[in-house]
């Protein structure tokens, strides 16, 4: 089985392709869960179509695969704009954000991806586009340079970031909204499985559903690509309806298990656990001993396994709790007392 787990959390953008789009929800009102976050977001755009005007900056922050891109898209379709999409690190010279921000007509989305990732100098850039919709750049060069500002359109710049806590202050306050995404509860997860289960024309049953939100991490894009993955056994297998046992004896196999931690979750547990006797690791040594990128664990693993109350953040490093124990089904005291030798892996 060449299948494993950790791909299937792993943020992939691009994953699904024509798939993933036609299991984005259009508009708000087909978006599922985050009722605190929709209800702002409502007020905010009625009230600025109302006014004929363009929504105000806003700031999506929130781990991957809770729906900053897609609530993008719904924002240009409710507004009536353009959505204009890039990512941060994409953006490598000033001139590259200044082409953009010229580039925009009135009442245009410009989506930025990973906005914490963006360079002090284009992040200058960003205040003034934001607050006086202009943006100085220099004519000439030498003694005969010249400063010119440039009006820009109305836009409404929308940020979206893993790490709020990492974006700068002054950008932060030039955002009029800021929203953060909620991890999903189970019943909002299974009835976004159902609803993309039709869209994909699968037989699923309730049961089904719910076993598959259980190990969904909380998070749509996750159940989007378990169903997927199910998908792909009930064709192989020509089973028509996918039924909780058939759900849940595929998602065993994927290496997904009932909380949805898949195998390298599980080794960074054991690690901990079984090395450290239970923590405190610091990240780099951790990301160094599983192989992975610092980044991967921090933005992909960690914020689910914190969420459930796996895995603990100290200013030493990373502590397993008393359920990582029992979840891996270790006494605490006997993996202290037995150190490293006989854990699984
Ligand atoms: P992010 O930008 O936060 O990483 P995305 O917007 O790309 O997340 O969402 C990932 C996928 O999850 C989307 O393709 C979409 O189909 C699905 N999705 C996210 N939120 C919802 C929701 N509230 N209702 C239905 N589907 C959702």
């Amino acid at each position: 089985m060449t299948l494993r787990g950790e791909g299937l959390v792993k943020s992939v953008v691009a994953e699904g392709g024509e798939d993933d789009r036609a299991l984005r929800p259009p508009r708000l009102a087909d978006f599922i869960g985050q009722s605190d976050l929709k209800e702002k977001l409502s007020v905010a755009m009625i009230a600025a179509r109302t006014r004929g005007e363009v929504l105000d900056h806003t700031l999506f922050s929130g781990p991957p695969g809770l729906g900053k891109t897609t609530l993008a898209a719904i924002v240009a379709a409710e507004m009536g704009g353009r959505l204009q999409s890039t990512t941060a690190p994409a953006i490598t010279r000033p001139g590259d954000l200044a082409r953009l921000l010229t580039l925009l007509e009135k009442g245009d989305i410009l989506f930025l991806d990973e906005i914490h990732r963006l360079s002090p100098v284009c992040e200058e850039i960003l205040y003034q586009a934001m607050e006086d919709r202009a943006i100085d750049f220099i004519l000439g060069e030498g003694a005969a340079a010249q400063s010119v500002k440039l009006k820009l359109q109305p836009f409404t710049l929308i940020g979206a970031t893993t790490r709020a806590g990492l974006l700068s202050s002054p950008l932060k306050t030039r955002f009029g909204l800021e929203l953060r995404l909620d991890f999903y509860a189970a019943e909002d997860l299974a009835r976004i499985v159902q609803r993309s289960a039709a869209i994909l024309r699968m037989k699923l049953s309730e049961g089904a559903a719910l076993a598959l939100a259980a190990r969904a991490r909380m998070t749509p894009r996750v159940a989007n690509r378990l169903l997927r993955r199910l998908r792909d056994y009930a064709t192989v297998e020509a089973q028509e309806l996918i039924d909780t046992q058939f759900a849940a004896a595929r998602l065993d196999a994927l290496g997904i298990d009932e909380l949805g931690l898949v195998e390298l979750d599980r080794r960074l547990l054991s690690l901990l656990i079984g090395r450290y006797r239970g923590g405190p690791v610091g990240l780099r040594t951790l990301a160094a001993l599983v192989d992975e990128e610092e980044r991967t664990l921090e933005e992909d693993h960690e914020p689910y396994m914190l969420r459930l109350g796996l895995m603990e953040k100290t200013p030493q490093g990373r502590v397993a709790t008393r359920m990582a124990y029992q979840h891996l089904g270790i006494a605490a005291q006997n993996a202290a007392a037995e150190g490293d030798e006989r854990l699984p892996f």
